[in-house]
């Protein structure tokens, strides 16, 4: 059965309930805490986001049932097919396997929309009347835009300047739906304003954008704060990626011996890892290993240091315990938009820091040539950040060949790149460069949170 391309799942094999790994967490996470070092209650959290996604954020529940309305939504692409790439392992002549689960094929085109239909639900049966959120390149805004729609909330959706300016059309997906897009920094918040003050040309980032969109939701009536990726709750509803490939591997007798994920704030890595790292938690699988595939120029996994750091340029949100570069970190103006968060989710930082994940740092013409070899003999054009999974896959392909072993590599095809075809035409008339983190970089990036409350020991 190994030799079947295309794994299938019914919708009733769609999973009924998300799985949550802080049920199965070998040591406990650090929770969040304020600046002086107080630990931040549950409740505080009901200031920006709904009372029952915050009960889902510190929940240690196992399985989380996925509400009937949801599923419906996720329907409309869901499950997601298995693809086995072989003619990808023809051009690699290697003897390993390469599976992707494609999450291409969603509204908008990318695995946002996993949460993005769950928190609109999640807000509208709690009696949010609006909502905001920031986006990068600005797949979290068009996904929660068209969430926002069938769901019947108005959304405003303050975008990263850079890619306001440089991802035209992604502020039309957003406005087809509904959502309103501005600019970011923007005029409209202190936040905004503030930056603009100290860094007219700022390019902008997420971490601004997120202190704007919060901003906006804690002074308007009714008015709630949505995130993309980063927090518990967002990685909990990506699990139907991995739940899904578990039982499709299943489905043809096999298991991963490698799964790879492109990491930005970490949610779809989570997505497709998390179901299969329980039974690395619990010895069943002791040698599989998962991989976080992050940009050169946004290293925060494998340059980062493990510390308390805002989410955000403001320092609105608690401080998290995560691999950050500092929440001041300005990122290179690399294609891959949703891979440059200076912070990395806190339950994929606690699995990084507790030995359960490996990170690859990878410079983005090597990105971009694995983009184009994927795209030749699989058809589809992944998106760049999507491209780092498929860089690492192809590595960890050509390593298996020269180990002369058969190995089964999973990666997650996060999305497409129809929209991102300017990076693909930069990378094709030879005028990408790539970006190195230094030490000095580094060592600039983090002044910012040296005075913060450090983090205890791994006890
Ligand atoms: C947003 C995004 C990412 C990065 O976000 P994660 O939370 O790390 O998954 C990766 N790929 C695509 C296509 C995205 O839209």
């Amino acid at each position: 059965m190994s030799d079947v391309i295309r794994v299938v799942l019914s919708q009733d094999e769609m999973p009924k309930a998300w799985y949550n790994l802080a049920a199965d967490f070998p040591k406990p996470m650090l929770p969040p805490i304020d600046k002086d070092g107080h630990v931040v209650r549950p409740e505080a959290l009901t200031a920006i986001f709904p009372e029952n996604l915050v009960e889902q954020e510190v929940s240690t529940e196992r399985w989380i049932p996925i509400p009937e309305p949801v599923r419906e939504q996720l329907y409309l692409w869901r499950p997601t097919v298995l693809r086995r790439a072989r003619n990808l392992e023809r051009l690699l002549q290697t003897p390993a396997k390469i599976y992707f689960k494609d999450e291409s094929g969603s509204p908008s085109g990318s695995h946002k929309s996993n949460t993005a239909v769950a928190q609109a639900y999640y807000n509208k049966v709690y009696g949010t009347k609006r909502l905001t959120t920031e986006t990068g390149a600005g797949q979290w805004g068009s996904a929660l835009s068209q969430a926002c729609q069938v769901m019947g909330l108005p959304l405003r959706v303050y975008m990263v300047k850079v890619s306001f300016e440089q991802k035209p059309f992604r502020k039309l997906m957003m406005q087809t739906w509904g959502g309103e897009c501005v600019s970011s920094p923007s005029t409209l918040t202190q936040a905004g304003r503030d930056v603009l003050a100290k860094w007219p040309d700022t390019p902008g980032s997420l971490g601004i954008a997120i202190s704007e969109a919060i901003e906006d939701a804690v002074t308007s009536k009714d008015t709630k704060y949505t995130l993309g990726s980063v927090l518990n709750h967002v990685l909990l509803h990506q699990t139907v990626i991995g739940l899904e490939a578990r039982a499709q591997f299943r489905k043809i007798g096999i298991y991963p011996d490698v799964i790879i994920g492109c990491a930005g704030g970490g949610s779809n890595l989570a997505g497709i890892a998390f179901p299969f790292l329980a039974d690395k938690i619990d010895g069943s699988r002791p040698n599989l290993r998962v991989i976080a595939a992050e940009p050169t120029a946004c290293p925060k996994l494998t340059k980062g240091e493990f510390m308390y750091d805002s989410g955000d340029v403001a320092m609105m949100t608690p401080l998290l315990p995560m691999y950050s570069l500092g929440h001041e970190y300005q990122p290179a103006a690399i294609h891959a938009g949703g891979l440059r968060y200076h912070g990395m989710a806190p339950m994929v930082s606690h699995m990084r820091r507790l030995g359960m994940i490996e990170a690859v740092a990878l410079p983005q013409n090597e990105c971009f040539r694995a983009a184009i070899q994927f795209a030749n003999t699989e058809g589809l054009i992944p998106a760049p950040e999507s491209s780092h999974a498929i860089a690492s896959a192809i590595r960890e392909a050509l390593r298996a060949k020269e180990e002369g072993v058969e190995r089964t590599i999973l990666f997650n095809l996060s999305g497409h790149g129809i929209l991102d075809l300017s990076g693909y035409q930069a990378f094709l008339e030879g005028k990408l460069e790539d970006y190195e983190f230094g030490a000095a970089d580094l060592e600039k990036s983090l002044a910012c949170t040296r005075g913060l409350p450090k983090p205890p020991p791994l006890g």
